[in-house]
């Protein structure tokens, strides 16, 4: 026969479980959060590169994050890199591309990332997702707006692909596509139509920042001096 729980380990689940299901009064508010595509996005797409020397940042793209930064956003890149699964480079040579798209994007913008979500995977034979992150699935998206505290529904995913696009759609955001020529094949349903299309990134952030909340501008108000 085995004892039964001790009282005060039972308490401790309890408030566990309590706290939770109840976050506290003055936690943080939900944000908005601009999704970002990294190759043919935010950096000219070199295929597969790991090479820190190749990185260049997309013309006004840095300008633009600092811009929807001071906005109130959460910067989230969000990245499909089936070089992983197909050996093309190690986990530790993109870590190290990743650190040094982050420092160059804080020194020569003033731009924090707020968070990192990469797919290892690869798709399958018919180029479709074998796991639930690889874009055109939401799974990236889902798994940072729990973690940054993200509104989805507030928030828009920004990539080259339809891809991109309907996986913004599938995660309850807003899907822009940015032109640079990297959708090639143009298949199309419902999920993948964009709600807007850019090829500058200044044009992109005039777009974003005139549809976020008002609330977010009422809070802004408030916050200031
Ligand atoms: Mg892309
Ligand atoms: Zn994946």
């Amino acid at each position: 026969m085995s004892l039964p729980p001790h009282p005060v380990a039972l308490q401790k689940l309890d408030d566990g479980d309590r706290s939770a299901a109840h976050p506290p009064a003055d936690a943080a508010p939900l944000r908005p959060a601009l999704f970002i595509d990294k190759d043919g996005t935010l950096v000219e797409n070199v295929p597969y590169n790991v090479d820190p020397l190749l990185l260049r940042f997309m013309p006004g793209a840095g300008k633009a994050l600092a811009r929807l930064q001071r906005a109130g956003m959460a910067l989230i890149i969000v990245s499909n890199q089936s070089g992983l699964a197909r050996g093309m480079f190690t986990p530790a040579q993109f870590a190290r591309l990743q650190q040094v798209l982050l420092h160059r994007l804080q020194a020569e913008f003033g731009v924090t990332i707020d968070g990192v979500e990469i797919c290892p995977h690869g798709p399958d034979d018919e180029g479709r997702p074998t796991c639930l992150c690889r874009k055109p699935a939401p799974g990236m998206l889902i798994r940072a707006a729990h973690r940054h505290g993200v509104d989805l529904a507030r928030s828009w995913m920004v990539g080259d692909t339809l891809d991109d696009v309907e996986a913004g759609h599938r995660a309850g955001s807003q899907g822009i596509l940015f032109d640079s020529g990297g959708e090639t094949v143009w298949r199309r349903s419902p999920l993948r139509e964009p709600d807007a299309r850019f090829s500058h990134w200044a044009a992109l952030a005039d777009h974003i920042e005139a549809r976020l909340g008002g609330r977010l501008v009422e809070r802004a108000l408030a916050d200031a001096p």
